[in-house]
């Protein structure tokens, strides 16, 4: 299943939640408890749709001429990369 992005539009609050594909794009604010939430397209769907691939090879190519993004092998931000 893909993880979406939400940011609370009252608190500013960011998680991820991992949702099927067909739930709706509403979500409650762990902090602050307000349905406001508003999903953010992010990369965190995409790479895990990939189911890893994207990763693998992009560290095996990355010698050097393609940027490796700081953090990951597959851009994602520190801490959040699931692979
Ligand atoms: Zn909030």
């Amino acid at each position: 299943m893909p993880t979406y992005e939400y940011r609370c539009q009252k608190c500013g609050n960011q998680f991820e939640k991992v949702q099927k594909m067909s739930d709706a794009p509403v979500a409650e604010c762990p902090a602050c408890g307000a349905g406001d939430a508003q999903r953010l397209i992010s990369h965190s769907s995409f790479v895990l749709k990939g189911s890893g691939w994207y990763c693998s090879d992009y560290s095996k190519k990355s010698s050097g001429t393609t940027p490796e993004p700081s953090g990951g092998c597959c851009g994602c931000e520190s801490g959040k990369c699931s692979h």
